[in-house]
């Protein structure tokens, strides 16, 4: 199902509801500085180097690419058939660690235990996978899309997820972005702990378990997602003038459409 909101979207319409109107509807409006693609390719590294130290990860971005609508099926399809009861009718080998997939810890069992029949290495593969980690799994909820870096599935099916940013601290922006992903995902699945992992700045990763917080501001949230999806669906760009908001918490990219006095009208 196609969504309307995403994180990105989110997080524009709290800095200004023309900022979302022009995502959603024309962002190739949008100009970013160089300082500004610097710090993306920055965070892209630093989320890279904590993903790494998850081995056995399955990228759903690697997969479907650009095709996010399909996201939150194929990571339903992965965390509910890895969760599937099945009666074991055989004893399962300890193939240890956590596994790749579904079909390479099939292709892995089948080399490693020779001894058993088709149903019970079938079953077996079942109770092996008990656990998973995902990256870019996606959740929908409420029309709104989140892709979330790194969601671990424990063996009693709730999740641990773990957002990354780059910065070394802890900002308000972090939260807020963190709390969308909570309010998403809660309503999808159960989650057993929510961290933000940052950057410490003597080197490695500091990691903020913020559910609690998180889960206050769900009725914020949830008023929120009403306003800015009128928002997203109106036909007339939102004539909001430019001011200080425009540079905070981030450089607006549509700076230079705005400065035009161009409007836009939504193409359906
Ligand atoms: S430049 Fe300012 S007014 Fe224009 S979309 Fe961005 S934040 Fe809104």
């Amino acid at each position: 199902m196609a969504h309307i909101l995403s994180k990105s979207k989110y997080i524009r319409g709290l800095q200004c509801d023309r900022a979302l109107w022009l995502d959603v509807h024309n962002p190739r409006l949008a100009r970013y500085t160089a300082e500004q693609m610097r710090r993306f390719d920055r965070g892209r590294d630093f989320e890279y180097a904590f993903k790494s130290t998850f081995p056995h990860g399955i990228d759903i971005s690697a997969e479907l690419k650009r095709n996010v609508d399909a996201y939150p099926a194929r990571t339903a399809e992965l965390l509910d058939r890895i969760h599937t009861p099945s009666p074991l009718r055989g004893t399962p080998p300890n193939l240890g660690g956590e596994l790749k997939s579904v079909a390479v810890v099939d292709e892995h069992y089948l080399g490693s235990s020779p001894k058993l029949g088709e149903g019970d290495r079938r079953e077996a593969v079942v109770e092996e996978c008990e656990t998973i980690t995902l990256f870019e799994a996606g959740f929908l909820y409420d029309d709104v899309l989140v892709l979330a870096d790194v969601v671990h599935k424990r063996p009693d099916g709730s999740l641990d997820i773990y957002e990354v940013k780059s910065g070394t601290a802890l900002s308000e922006t972090y939260r807020r972005d963190a709390a969308l992903q909570h309010y998403v995902i809660s309503h999808c699945r159960k989650i057993n702990t929510f961290s933000i992992v940052y950057a410490n700045p003597d080197g490695g990763f500091i990691k903020e378990e913020l559910s609690a917080a998180l889960q206050e501001q769900h009725e914020e949230i949830e008023k929120n997602i009403a306003a800015m999806k009128a928002i997203a669906l109106a036909t007339n760009e939102p004539d909001t003038p430019t001011g200080a908001h425009c540079l905070e918490p981030y450089g607006c990219p549509y700076q230079t459409h705005c400065q035009s006095g161009v409007r836009q009208l939504a193409l359906f």
